[in-house]
């Protein structure tokens, strides 16, 4: 099987460290209900578990929870509620969607604030190795003392400042000594939770959240990371310099990143006011709603318009009618070269909408003679249905 991997931007043979694969997906920071974005990235995330359980290997699939950080203590500020309360909520829902979507549950599910005495260890760490300063209770990493840093996203160095500033640096904090140094620990603020700390009471940066939890359930070498194509930077960037110093390991083997949904010639934003969520979907019914998805590939940014949604959903009572169809005693349809086009596919770089395709004809050909024995040939479409979280059912799909 082959996987792009961000790292080196190449399509890599990927090798497992024996049969087990550790897989560390970026999950969300509930301040907000589940939108395409995330569905998009979970979905294909999902799907790369089961295909990756399909071949054998034993999989432990980690997604984080991001229950404090700057996000959602400003959205429970704006609502006037309490931020563990906004999190529980919008966490529950967050769940709901994922259960509703026919993802599988990630096998830890940690919380930020599980974590504590893991990230105030990794921030001494740094500090002790000279790889950070603590000013005025607040600890920073030195950017500039990795020489290595922009190395996952090939960043040129002069945007570094612009695109982290756009997503949650503070360039203007007074206690840093340089305006790209991110934030290990932040001193506590007047009205925001804190935890006790060898700076004083403060609470974590979100870069050191994350790293903390990769490290603390799988280890200092994970063989799959991923998140969004947004978390590349300044997010992944910084989890790589800080870990990497600490542990001199590869954080991660493979960096695997899902594209963008946009919707209505932008990408989806809470500015724009142009957010699809997964509740307005649940009309379509769960198989056509994972068909908008898996339709494009995990890499690329694609729009999301009712063109998808007519296609996806005839997709769905297609291969519903192929499942109803009852099989003759005739001559047996070979299925061979379907699956195989269908595991080529999906073992090149997970390209699930050239695996569906392939399903898609296998489908036509069922129906094509109705004297032919398609028992296998139906056996062959629940199997690949399964891989890709489809499920199929007499009587019709969820
Ligand atoms: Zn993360």
């Amino acid at each position: 099987m082959r996987l792009r991997n961000s790292l080196t931007g190449k399509k890599e043979v990927f090798t497992a460290r024996g049969n087990h694969v550790s897989m560390y997906v970026c999950g969300v920071t509930p301040y907000d209900i589940t939108h395409l974005g995330h569905a998009f990235t979970y979905t294909h995330f999902d799907v790369l578990v089961r295909y990756l359980r399909y071949r054998g290997y034993g999989v432990t699939y980690v997604q984080n929870l991001t229950d404090i950080d700057d996000d959602i203590l400003r959205k429970a500020k704006e609502l006037g509620q309490d931020w563990r309360a906004l999190g529980e909520k919008n966490g529950d829902r967050f769940l709901r969607d994922m259960k509703w979507l026919g993802n599988l549950q990630p096998d830890l599910y940690p919380r930020a604030t599980d974590v504590m005495p893991d990230i105030i260890n990794l921030t001494k760490d740094l500090l002790e190795k000279g790889w950070a300063y603590e000013n005025n209770g607040s600890v920073y990493f030195k950017v500039y003392s990795y020489k290595d840093f922009g190395r996952l996203s090939k960043l040129p160095e002069d945007q570094w400042l612009i695109i982290a500033n756009e997503r949650g640096n503070h360039p203007k904090d007074p206690n840093k000594r340089n305006p790209i140094d991110f934030v290990l620990w932040q001193a506590a603020k007047e009205g925001e939770p804190s935890w006790p700390s060898p700076w004083g009471l403060g609470r974590p940066g979100w870069h050191v959240e994350c790293s903390v939890m990769c490290m603390k359930f799988l280890g200092r070498t994970v063989d799959i990371k991923g998140g969004g194509r947004d978390l590349i930077f300044p997010h992944h960037e910084c989890s790589l310099a800080q870990c990497e110093c600490v542990t001199g390991q590869t954080l991660a083997r493979y960096w695997i990143h899902t594209g963008m949904v946009r919707y209505r010639g932008e990408k989806m934003s809470k500015s724009l006011g142009n957010m699809v969520f997964v509740k307005d979907l649940k009309g379509l019914g769960t198989n056509a709603t994972r068909l908008c998805l898996l339709n494009h590939h995990y890499g690329r940014t694609w729009e999301f318009d009712e063109a998808v949604k007519k296609k996806a959903s005839e997709q769905a009572e297609f291969f519903q009618e192929v499942w109803r169809r009852q099989s003759g005693d005739g001559n047996r349809l070979t299925i061979e070269p379907y699956e195989q086009s269908f595991h080529d596919a999906m073992a090149d770089d997970l390209d699930i909408p050239a695996a569906l395709s392939s399903l898609q004809h296998l489908a036509s050909d069922i129906l094509s003679d109705s004297s032919r024995d398609v028992s296998d040939a139906k056996g062959l479409l629940n199997r690949a249905c399964s891989i890709l979280g489809l499920e199929m059912r007499y009587g019709g799909w969820k």
